[in-house]
Formats: C-alpha cells, structure tokens, sequence
C-alpha cells in the first residue's frame, strides 16, 4: 500500500514516512504510512498557531462560518469512504465508522451555526454614564491531545469549538488513527483555513505531546485520554498558568431494578458494555442489579450475547469489531484473568478468537458474583469486559453505581418513575440514562463528568464555549 501521509505546519505538508496504521481486523492489512514529528516540528507548529492568532481571532464570523460549513459538508457527502477508512484503523464496525463521522459533519455545522450567534452582554454600570460590556474572546493557540477510541468525533468536537471561537490549533492525534485526523485536517485546510490556523502534528505522545505540554506558548490544552497522562497534562498546564480541561476515564455503572423492562435492559447492557469493542469511556461495564430480576437478566444476557456476531469491522454482518491492538488486547486478559483470580464467575466468553484474517479478535467477556469491590469493578478495562454486581434494592444499588473514583455516565433501567428521578438527582456522574445505554450522547448537548473522569468546562454544544473563550468586561464613560 503506497498511501503516505504528512504533518501539516503553518499551511505545509511536511515530513518523512514515520510509522505504519495497521488494521486490527488483519494485521496483514497496512492502512498507510505517517509521518512523525519531531519535538521540533511540534514547536515550529506553535509557532505558526501563535503568528497566525492575532488575524484569525478578529476574523469576520463569515469567514469562520464558511470553513466549517464546508468541512460538514464535505465530511457527509464522503462518510461512506472515510467511515471505513475509521473502522479500518480503529476496528469499530462499519455501522459505527460511518456513524461517527456523519457526527463530525453534524458537529462542525452545529459550530458553523455558533459563529453566527456570537453574542455579549450590555449591563448598566452601577456608576452613572458608564457601560459595562461583557464579551467572550479567543483563548489563544489551543493545544488539543485526542485518544484512538473515537477518531473523528473527539477532534472534531475539540477543532470546530475552537476554531469557532477564533483559536488557532496545535492537534495532536493519537499514534493508532492517523487516517481519520489526516484527513479532517486535510479537508479544513482545502476548506480555506489560512496558513497556521491549524496545525498537525501526528508522533509519539511521549515526544510531540510532552513538547506540547511543556511549551509556555500554549493558552489552553484539551486532552481525552488516560488518567495517567491527563495528571501530567494537569501538573504541566498549573506550571505554565495556562487553561486546561480533561475528559478522563470511566468506571460507569448500569442498574437494573426488579420493575425494569427485561428487553430493554439486556439491549442497554449489550449496547452500552460491548458495541464498538467495550472501548468507550462511556462502557458500561458495571451492572449493579437488584435480586428479583438478577438471574432472569443474566440469562437473557448471556443469550443475547451468544448470537453476537464478532468479526472483520468492515464485514457488515459483524456487530463487535476486534480489540484495537496487541497492547489493549493483553490489558484485556490480564483484567479477565484478575477477575477469575479475585473470585468473580467468568460467566461468558472472554477468549481470544481466530477469523479469516489475522486480527485482535475477543469474545466479549461477562463476570457474575463480582463485588463493588474487585479491581475489575474499580479499575477501566477499556474493553468488551463487564460484570455483574448483586445488590438487594435500589438504595444499595444507589450506593454500589456512585462508590467509584470516576462519575462520567450512570444509567438506570426501571418502570418507576420515582426511582428514575430518585436516581438522576442523586447519581453522581455528569452523564445520566434513564432507560437508555449509558454510552451514546448526542452532539449539541454537554459532555462530561465528575470526579477522576473529567476536570474543567464541558464539553460540545454551547458549553463549549465557557473552555474556549475567555471573558472580558470592558467599561466605557461616556459622560
Ligand atoms: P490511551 O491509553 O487511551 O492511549 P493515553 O493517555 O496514553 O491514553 O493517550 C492519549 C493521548 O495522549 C494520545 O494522543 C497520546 O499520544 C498522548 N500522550 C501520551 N503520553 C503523553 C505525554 N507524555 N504528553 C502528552 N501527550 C501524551
């Protein structure tokens, strides 16, 4: 395969042939090759991104509009073509490929829509003849650091804010989907963005991204990762005084209560712990469930995942994609087998499985009789791994889903309409579901959580605009 991508600094395509993409449905299958920078080119793009700030900033809103008007619309009218360049390099399934970018498409129309709306506040001054002016500014060169579980959505939902508003962007996607930031970069660039608006740098996190990190010419980072990583993007931003916002893991729990709706309860279950391979920080991947519906739901469960079809993503029979590579697919095991060894029951799958093509394939795994205890209850597996937790009612079932370290996403499955508010006044996640998968969040509505998932402003829609912006009040007498 010959395709051969390059970083994009100050308006130019630079770099030699770094690293190779591998497709984790066939290992066999080489997506492309990708340039990586260096410490260097990661300082080179700051330093177009801050040159080309000034201008960008005080950008007619037009301009701004017309940009990502046109990435939506070049990013719909070829989902089908870059959908399956994402589940090529990322393993989702194509239904899945195809459907976050058409969510890309969605969110940078929603941001061209924001351009237009751009407003402040006039307030009365308590002084006689003086205004106030409240108005919202471009932060300044944003440094955006995104994972490889949602290669389009998380860029986009980070780029089309921040350009909205009038930043300048240094982006650094991560090492295992070079093809989908290539080639939003790519479109944005052909869009119209003036030379340095936007810069790719694509490399190794410990490189480029420490480059990043430690440059005092950064105004802000926004970063989705590991807790690991998103501590030393944290402890670098407070030694710069710069703005920061992490979106973390998750450890989200999904109740089920006696009086739930056994179908929807097992499609939640199967739909938030297992599509796209259980690689959401979303997951579910607790299920606290209350002992009347307990075996009823796990044998329904355990039913339904028999006939799931686990496959080639770009098979469109397969509903679960491989695990996105070797690394990922050990961590995955090495949870199974510390759950069997904690005295949880490996009550489905779990195994590795062969396919036509060399690939990361596991058959999605479920525990029953765990504890909120075990470290497969505490700690993110960040695969298709989830157990079952017994509770007696839903007040313990209240108490299991918020004794986590983590509060991204809760869910509740029941027909009671007071355990349901009960349940969304008091969880303690920043994202609620009522009788709906706890991963699956729609585009114009704020994204985030508590406590070690999240830190900082939210995410998408208009919340976006509170880490992207910053505020000025400005006083005029005028006599
Ligand atoms: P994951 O385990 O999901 O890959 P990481 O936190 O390692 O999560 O990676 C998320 C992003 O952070 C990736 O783009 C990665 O390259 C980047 N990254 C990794 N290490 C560092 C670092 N030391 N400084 C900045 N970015 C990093």
């Amino acid at each position: 395969m010959s395709l051969f991508r390059k970083n994009l600094i100050d308006g130019e395509w630079v770099g030699e042939a770094g690293s190779r993409n591998i497709n984790p449905s066939n290992t066999g299958d080489v997506v492309g090759e990708y340039a990586s920078a260096g410490a260097e080119q990661a300082k080179q793009a700051i330093a177009a991104a801050k040159a080309a700030f000034p201008a960008w900033s005080r950008s007619a809103p037009l301009v701004r509009h017309a940009v990502l008007k046109k990435a939506s619309d070049e990013i719909m009218a070829r989902k089908d073509e870059i959908g399956r360049a994402l589940s090529s390099e990322e393993g989702k399934r194509l239904s899945e490929g195809i459907g976050e970018t058409i969510r890309a498409a969605q969110i940078f129309d929603f941001f061209a829509g924001e351009t237009l709306r751009l407003s402040g506040e006039l307030v009365p001054s308590v002084r006689p003849g003086v205004g106030v002016e409240i108005t919202r500014e471009a932060v300044g060169v944003v440094g955006i650091i995104t994972p490889w579980n949602f290669p389009i959505a998380i860029p986009t939902w980070k780029i089309a804010p921040a350009l909205a508003h009038g930043n300048t962007i240094v982006f650094k996607p991560a090492e295992l989907v070079p093809e989908s930031a290539w080639t939003i970069v790519d479109i944005l660039h052909r869009a119209g963005l003036p030379k340095g608006v936007l810069n790719l740098v694509m490399g190794k996190g410990s490189v480029v991204g420490q480059a990043m990190l430690d440059s005092p010419d950064l105004n802000a980072i926004t970063f989705t990762g590991s807790v690991g990583t998103g501590k030393r993007v944290a402890a670098a931003s407070v030694e710069h005084m710069r703005k920061f916002q992490l979106e973390m893991g998750g450890k989200n729990p999904m109740v089920v209560l006696d009086d739930a709706d056994l179908a929807t309860a097992v499609e939640c279950a199967i739909n938030g712990a297992y599509f796209s391979t259980g690689q959401r920080c979303t997951a579910s991947s607790r299920l606290v469930v209350t002992e009347g519906i307990h075996d009823r739901f796990v044998a329904a469960l355990k039913e339904r995942l028999e006939k799931l079809v686990i496959g080639d993503a770009l098979d469109t029979k397969t509903q679960i994609g491989p695990v996105v590579d070797a690394s990922q697919l050990k961590q995955d095991e090495d949870y199974i087998a510390i759950g069997s060894q904690e005295g949880a029951n490996l009550a489905f799958g779990g195994e590795r499985l062969d396919r036509e093509t060399p690939g990361f394939y596991l058959r999605p795994a479920l525990f029953t009789e765990s504890t909120n205890a075990m470290r497969i209850s505490r700690e993110e597996i960040f695969g298709p791994v989830a157990n079952v937790i017994r509770v007696k009612d839903y007040d313990e079932a209240l108490a299991v889903a918020n004794d986590t370290p983590f509060g991204l996403t809760s869910g509740i499955c029941t027909s009671s309409l007071k355990h349901a508010t009960h349940f969304r006044r008091n969880s303690e996640a920043g994202m609620v579901m009522v009788n709906l998968p706890t991963a699956g969040v729609d585009f114009h509505v704020p994204f985030g959580g508590r406590k070690g998932s999240s830190y900082g402003p939210r995410e998408q829609g208009r919340y976006a605009a509170e880490f992207y912006t910053t505020v000025k009040t400005a006083y005029t007498f005028a006599g």
